[in-house]
């Protein structure tokens, strides 16, 4: 996406004025330094050039660099507030993912942890790969009209770079162990990735029942792209409330408002 949009800027040099558009090549240049992809994929500790309130708030996304665009003129955007589904018959997830993941990392917005291979995701005739999962509070989905008081996103790629992800909501309750050892690793401060703790098994923050709502939306970060299918599971996880609150410490605010639902239609597995 990276490479289509800076191509895309130098043949508007090629093809138009020098002058006019040199600044457009110049701003396009500097976004690669600070574009969210690139600054996760090359130091972290940079900080962020967007975040969740004031001038680089949601409001603003789409007016932060080119690039970003659809975050205000997207049709397709995500999270939205659920309160009217069609049952259908959707395919199983069938979920093989990998035990452990490698890194974690507090990345400025979010804590996430990182796979290099994260296992399969299968889904009708869809295969995908997890590469990461990551936390939002609170849940950045709304059903009926309600949060939950936390939002875990499990991001998979399929080999054409489209996204599956599954959402999953999180309530205060039992302790759940693999969340328990993420609140009690995860870095305090934004910074590089390092190892995570090998007890955390991502299985471990699935529902027993695998039941879904599924829509074509986006990322619900700069770029909100909108290559994203995602897959809400409708039973949320319990989660000690001291574990949220220590997120919640890090993270008071970290989720994007719903957006319009537009000319889309929910559906929920049977
Ligand atoms: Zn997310």
């Amino acid at each position: 996406m990276l490479a289509k949009h800076v191509l895309l800027k130098i043949a508007y040099v090629l093809i138009g004025d020098l002058d006019m558009h040199r600044r457009d090549l110049l701003k396009a240049l500097t976004g690669l330094a600070l574009c969210p992809l690139c600054a996760r994929a090359a130091s972290s500790s940079e900080g962020p050039h967007w975040s969740y309130e004031g001038a680089h708030g949601p409001d603003h996304w789409g007016d932060l660099d080119p690039a970003d665009r659809v975050c205000s003129v997207g049709s397709q955007q995500s999270p939205i507030a659920i309160d009217a589904s069609i049952e259908a018959r959707l395919p199983p997830l069938e979920i093989a993912w990998a035990e452990r993941p490698d890194t974690i990392v507090n990345n400025g917005h979010t804590i996430q942890l990182n796979f290099g291979d994260g296992g399969a995701l299968n889904v009708g005739s869809q295969t995908y790969k997890l590469a990461q999962f990551h936390f939002h509070h609170p849940s950045e989905h709304l059903i009926d009209d309600k949060h939950s008081a936390m939002e875990a996103h499990f991001v998979h790629r399929n080999a054409t770079g489209s996204l599956g992800v599954i959402g999953v909501l999180m309530t205060a309750g039992k302790t759940n162990p693999a969340f328990a050892k993420i609140a009690a690793t995860m870095p305090q401060t934004a910074g590089e990735p390092v190892k995570a703790d090998p007890g955390i098994d991502p299985k471990g923050l699935l529902p027993a029942k695998l039941g879904y709502y599924a829509y074509s939306g986006s990322l619900t970060t700069p770029p909100c792209s909108e290559t994203v299918e995602w897959m809400l599971l409708a039973e949320p996880i319990e989660v000690a409330a001291a574990d949220i609150a220590a997120f919640a410490k890090l993270y008071p605010m970290n989720a994007r408002p719903a957006q319009k639902l537009d000319r889309r239609f929910v559906l929920h597995s049977v």
